[in-house]
């Protein structure tokens, strides 16, 4: 087989560790900033965690926006950027999960600033991103602004929308209820999965994808069973960073293309669709994606005692199944009020996807995306 792969690796500055929160104010300043805006999450706004970003940056915090809404809504977005104009803002911090960093980047991205800019990789305004989910949205390029009325996401990739510092702080997602903690880490499982198969995936990738799945199949069960566990809380979110960062740097796939489908129609919890859905796509793509799988088995846990790697494939399906049942998530689409009558339209919307297209099994028509749904309804 010969291998072949372009990649441009997208990566923002990134500090790992409990306590790190702390050092948000000493990287404003590292980045030359005085006017900064912290952008929070409103479970988490009069949170300790809150009151030490608000300390660290001291002088420099200007303003506070915590009107953060699932989905990141055009009106949320509108009135930041309007707020980040008035008040000459030149930093954003965002604490919170994909919602609170997705507000934190449309600000960043359309508000105007004053310094000179736009070499690739730079932003107009610096984002400051400190994740409290597992989404993954801090590593990424990515943006998806949501037009409630039309019921649409928009999703603009750009390389100066990726934060320009990363804090994982593990002290910070302590507190994540264990319902969030469970389908948002779901959620990174499933980027590391589609990672690991994506034909526009490459070798470094897949190794580092590989590597966050089996954090995260440690990690993930013990975070639910006891929030504080340190140990576990870092290696969840190593792994979430692993997630992400693979999210950023692979194309996904037909998994992703059925959740972002599900969620622009039903605006449910993405976390839960993608562990609903993670093992049915799994098992789609396994006869063409066998030795992909095969390795997710290992990954997995599962030992390689039997050689038969298509065996394999769908015993690394099967465990996901189980896995996301033990979480105590829903495992059927019917028990998150999805009408089978509906299913047809979601399998007709994933056919726009991109993801299609570096899905390891060709996905040609909505008829084959139907009867995934259908085995998962
Ligand atoms: P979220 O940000 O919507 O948060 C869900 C809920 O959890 C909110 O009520 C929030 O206040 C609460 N919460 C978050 N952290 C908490 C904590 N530590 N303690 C207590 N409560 C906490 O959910 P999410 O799953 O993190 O993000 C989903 C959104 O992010 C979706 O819109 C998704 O499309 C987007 N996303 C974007 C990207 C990207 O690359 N652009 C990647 C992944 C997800």
């Amino acid at each position: 087989v010969i291998v072949r792969f372009d990649c441009n690796f997208l990566a923002s500055r990134v500090l790992f560790g409990p306590g790190r929160l702390g050092e948000v104010g000493a990287e404003a300043r590292r980045l030359g900033k005085q006017r900064a805006l912290f952008v929070c999450t409103p479970s988490l706004c009069s949170s300790t965690h809150a009151a030490r970003v608000r300390a660290s940056l001291g002088e420099l915090l200007v303003l506070e926006y915590t009107n953060v809404e699932p989905h990141v809504p055009v009106h949320v977005v509108e009135k930041g950027i309007a707020l980040a104009n008035r008040y000459k803002i030149d930093l954003v911090i965002a604490l919170g999960g994909g919602s609170a960093i997705g507000v934190g980047k449309a600000i960043t991205f359309y508000a105007s600033t004053s310094s000179e800019y736009t070499a690739i990789n730079q932003q107009c305004i610096p984002l400051i991103a400190i994740p409290t989910t597992y989404a993954g949205s801090e590593a990424t390029p990515v943006l998806g602004i949501t037009d409630l009325e039309l019921g649409q996401k928009q999703i603009l990739s750009d390389p100066r929308i990726i934060p320009r510092v990363v804090i994982y702080d593990p002290e910070v997602t302590f507190d994540l209820p264990s319902q969030l903690t469970a389908s948002t880490g779901v959620n990174a499982l499933a980027h590391c999965v589609e990672a690991v198969y994506s034909r526009s995936s490459n070798p470094l990738i897949r190794a580092v994808a590989l590597d966050g799945i089996a954090r995260i199949r440690w990690a993930l069960p013990r975070c639910v069973e006891t929030g504080q566990d340190l140990k576990a809380r870092s290696i969840m979110l190593i792994g979430a960073f692993m997630a992400g960062f693979s999210l950023a740097n692979a194309g996904m796939a037909l998994h992703h293309g059925i959740c972002h489908s599900l969620g622009g129609k039903f605006r449910l919890q993405h976390g839960i669709i993608n562990a609903i859905m993670l093992p049915h796509v799994m098992r789609y793509n396994a006869d063409t994606a066998t030795s992909a799988l095969a390795e997710i088995a290992s990954a997995l846990g599962i030992p390689a005692s039997d050689t038969d790697m298509y065996k394999r494939a769908l015993q690394a399906a099967d465990l996901v199944y189980e896995f996301v049942g033990s979480l105590g998530l829903p495992q059927r689409l019917r028990d998150i009020n999805i009408a089978e009558s509906d299913l047809l339209a979601v399998a007709e919307g994933v056919m726009h996807s991109r993801a299609v297209l570096d899905n390891p099994k060709p996905i040609t028509s909505a008829k084959q995306v139907l009867a995934i749904l259908r085995q998962a309804w």
